[in-house]
């Protein structure tokens, strides 16, 4: 099947004999043995339960991995993942990340036994001189959030060699217009929470990984700590997914729109998109991905000017998420990266001009309209 039939088709469970369409809510705590020793493939729902497991394979399936674990959430994702990286090692990551991921690596991580150090992944020289003994992973996020800096993934792989892993946070992107494993990448994350479930509505976070050994210890993981995803949040993401590829490919037309009309407002200094090529990363994106997503980051003139269109939006939501149907505006600086320290938000361009823009798929005019009369 091609990538938009297993968006809509690849949870279906073809030996159900109900004949339903749908995936059912299996709301079901526990379930009973057949007989001493023997089980019917579930237990007990904090290892494993029957709506959660078809949207594993279906989000592997998705991102051409063979094994996929479901989380509650992005963050409790995150989570696991630093019980993959050997204690006493050290992670490099990308400079800009989302900024809860940098509020766990710095405050939970190194209690776990691992170092994070920070890199602009996208330099190899830089990377590599970053190397040592004990670096046993590297984390990106392309394009980076909120900077939407994009990172040459075979690039990476080149750099660091076959021996470290190399784990990709693929929320922006999604597998609808990039798949790490097929560059290279050795794990790949997502925050379910934004296009993968795409209606604002549900957290959720998956692990997808081709290494059986690695699966097996996620699953460990989720049976151990009970962070797996719910039976009804599960099911919403596979209601999601069923539409990801029309959602996509329709906001990331209007973000196109958008970062154009943008780039000619005479309040607007900078558009960060890298759909527009003049963007740094406009030939890797080309290269590695089949679309440049629908989230924008733009500068304006003046602190006033990003308050006052934060104040004056009322078509645009001004909330903190993204990769929804509905277009939100986000203030990086007060919102996503108020943890990242003030030195450092500086020197990334986490400014207090800073809007970051995540295009829904409402109609462009109506949210050009309304970005019109806010930026005033
Ligand atoms: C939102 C987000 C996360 C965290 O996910 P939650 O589902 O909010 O816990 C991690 N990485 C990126 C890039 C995100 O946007």
């Amino acid at each position: 099947m091609k990538i938009d039939s297993v968006c809509v088709r690849g949870a279906r469970d073809l030996n159900d004999r109900t004949g339903a369409v749908a995936v059912p809510i299996y709301q079901s705590a526990t379930f009973a043995h057949p007989g001493v020793g023997a089980s019917t493939g579930y237990d007990y729902a904090r290892v494993q339960n029957p709506t959660r497991e078809p949207l594993e394979r279906l989000v592997a399936a998705l991102e051409n991995g063979r094994e996929c674990a479901a989380f509650a959430s992005g963050m409790a994702a995150m989570d696991a993942l630093m019980w993959l990286v050997p204690p006493g090692s050290r992670m490099l990551a990308t400079s800009d990340l989302y900024g809860g991921s940098v509020r766990l690596f710095n405050e939970l991580a190194e209690r776990a036994g691992l170092k994070v150090d920070y890199v602009d992944t996208n330099d190899q020289e830089l990377l590599k001189a970053s190397l040592g003994p004990d670096v046993k992973a590297v984390f990106v996020e392309t394009p980076s959030n909120p900077m939407m800096n994009v990172t040459d993934l075979e690039a990476v792989r080149r750099t660091v060699g076959p021996d470290i892993l190399v784990i990709v946070d693929n929320t922006f992107l999604t597998p609808c217009l990039m798949r790490p494993l097929d560059l290279g990448a050795d794990i790949v994350l997502h925050s379910g929470t934004k296009y993968l479930g795409g209606h604002n509505d549900t957290l959720s976070g998956f692990i997808v990984t081709n290494c059986p050994e690695r699966a097996e210890r996620l699953r460990h993981i989720t049976k151990t700590v009970g962070t797996g995803l719910s039976p009804f949040d599960s099911f919403l993401v596979i209601r999601g997914l069923k539409t990801l590829h029309l959602r996509i490919e329709r906001a990331q037309a209007t973000a196109m729109e958008a970062a154009l009309w943008l780039k000619v407002h005479p309040k607007v200094r900078e558009v960060r998109y890298p759909g527009l090529p003049e963007h740094p990363g406009h030939e890797v994106s080309k290269r590695q991905a089949s679309g440049f997503g629908a989230m924008i980051s733009f500068a304006v003139d003046s602190a006033a000017t990003a308050v006052k269109a934060l104040e004056r939006v009322r078509f645009i939501l001004y909330a903190e998420s993204l990769g929804g149907v509905e277009t939100l505006i986000t203030y990086p600086f007060l919102q996503t990266h108020a943890d990242v320290a003030p030195e450092k938000r500086e020197a990334l361009g986490i400014t207090d001009r800073l809007l970051r823009l995540s295009v829904g798929v409402e109609a462009a005019e109506d949210i050009l309209a309304d970005l019109s009369q806010a930026l005033g």
